[in-house]
């Protein structure tokens, strides 16, 4: 531990340089070693034993605090990824952007990141630090101390440094009263912080939401300007980003934060549009907002989620839009096809989502216009579709949301009831995906490392 830390703890005046540190007494917080996994306590220890600093760190220490179940344990260390990686069997060094070491533990897999120092020196070499014009990080392998790695962590609350030897909580920028007033503060200067990283913006969003905290004004205030550096942010990084916003549990209160924000027109531009310049807006909202709340619930009750089932809500309203404009001059089967494509290649642009997503989006949207076809065999046919209880689910959707389908949705409900199909064929089908899936965080990528 570094010297100006231990004189803190024994009571000794630190530098007049260093950070203003609180240390926090295990009586005087909230956090119980036994709700901790021992997966990450067991991590915590075998670097210690090996010399190295390494403290629970993020937002399990927030979650713990604030009397929640953190979904993942980080662990950050002064250990180098290569240390890392020698001391833990079958560990990975995994990102590029931003290195950091997998250590799997049993079932569970604990982020191992090294303390990340400042990027203003000018020695450092390309795979260090590398910076876009636009003042975005490309590269963020700066190793440095504790108090560094806490000035580049994102948020206050997220800054917090739990020992699970001593038991207590460091805390370099006042997360602890931020989390106690329920306020989401940036760490350094906001324009600054968005700059090098914009996705901050989408936490700030994502927390706010999840935590339910108000966002500091010095922190709130920049990102209506800065929000279109999101476009320099890779596709591929914001659909990773999108499944945490939308696929968290919180998924309504985040869409609301996103548009208070200005910040969901830079995800979704043809929603947006359609959202706020369309006659029937009112409905297009009352259908995402409805979808999210579902979604919400169905994670609450452990049940599994498709990010095919909210795109194609989310991009409903354009297709709608798209559809009514091609209908002047094409026949409504065209039109359909027509926008289809349009719509979907339109938000590829902003969000890359993987083909097996965009196709489920197409199969629910072509079994709403198969849905009122049920004379005959075809109900038969359309209720043999592998997606019947997805789209089934949608037009439910469409309906509360205050579409008159005249009944159809009762219709099938009905139909359901008289021909019962086998609810664990459906749901496998509806779950056919792994993704579909709530993700476990501890089974994906991290994605500070794929900017
Ligand atoms: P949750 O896991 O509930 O989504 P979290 O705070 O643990 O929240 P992670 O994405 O798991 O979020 O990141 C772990 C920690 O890494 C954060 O708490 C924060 O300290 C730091 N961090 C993550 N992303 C960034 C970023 N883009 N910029 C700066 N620090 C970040
Ligand atoms: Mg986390």
């Amino acid at each position: 531990m570094r010297t100006w830390l231990k004189n803190k703890l024994s009571g000794k005046k630190p530098p007049a340089t260093a950070l203003k540190i609180s240390v926090i007494p295990r009586d005087k917080h909230d956090i119980s070693r036994r709700r901790i996994s021992n997966a990450a306590l067991s991590v915590i220890k075998r670097l210690h034993g090996a010399n190295f600093d390494a403290y629970l760190v993020g937002g399990g220490v927030r979650d713990l605090q604030l009397g929640g179940s953190p979904k993942d344990f980080d662990v950050a260390t002064n250990a180098t990824p290569e240390q890392v990686h020698s001391l833990f069997k079958g560990s990975r060094i995994v990102g590029r952007r931003f290195r950091i070491v997998h250590v799997r533990h049993g079932r569970e897999i604990i982020e191992v990141t090294t303390f990340r120092g400042s990027h203003d020196q000018d020695k450092l070499g390309k795979n260090q630090s590398k910076q876009s014009d636009t003042g975005m990080l490309l590269r963020d392998n700066v190793y440095g101390s504790i108090e560094e790695d806490a000035l580049r962590r994102d948020f206050t609350v997220n800054a917090l440094y739990y020992n699970p030897e001593n038991r207590s909580i460091y805390d370099f920028t006042g997360g602890l009263d931020d989390l106690r007033a329920g306020t989401l503060k940036l760490i350094g200067d906001p324009e600054t912080r968005y700059r090098e990283d914009p996705v901050r913006m989408l936490r700030a969003a994502r927390f706010a939401a999840k935590l339910r905290f108000n966002i500091d004004s010095a922190t709130e205030s920049p990102i209506s300007q800065l929000a279109n550096l999101l476009e320099d942010v890779s596709s591929a990084r914001l659909f990773d980003e999108m499944l945490k916003l939308f696929q968290s549990g919180y998924g309504e209160r985040t869409f609301l934060q996103l548009r208070r924000l200005g910040l969901y027109k830079h995800l979704f531009s043809q929603t947006e549009w359609a959202l706020c310049h369309s006659s029937a807006s009112e409905f297009y909202h009352a259908m995402i907002v409805q979808a999210l709340q579902n979604t919400d619930k169905r994670i609450e009750s452990g049940k599994s989620v498709t990010p095919a089932f909210i795109m194609a809500a989310m991009l409903w309203p354009p297709l709608q839009e798209s559809m009514a404009k091609l209908k002047q001059h094409e026949s409504d089967q065209d039109a359909y096809q027509k926008a289809c494509q349009q719509v979907i290649n339109g938000q590829l642009t902003q969000i890359s989502i993987p083909k097996r997503f965009t196709i489920t989006v197409r199969e629910i949207w072509d079994l709403q216009f198969r849905l009122p076809n049920y004379n005959g065999k075809r109900a038969e046919r359309t209720a043999a579709h592998p997606r019947f209880r997805a789209a089934y689910d949608f037009l439910l959707l469409r309906e509360s949301a205050g579409e008159d389908t005249a009944g159809l949705g009762a219709w099938w409900t009905d139909y359901q009831q008289q021909h019962p199909i086998p609810e664990t064929s459906q749901e496998r089908e509806y779950n056919r995906d792994d993704d579909f899936k709530p993700r476990k965080r501890n089974h994906r990528r991290r994605n500070r490392n794929n900017v």
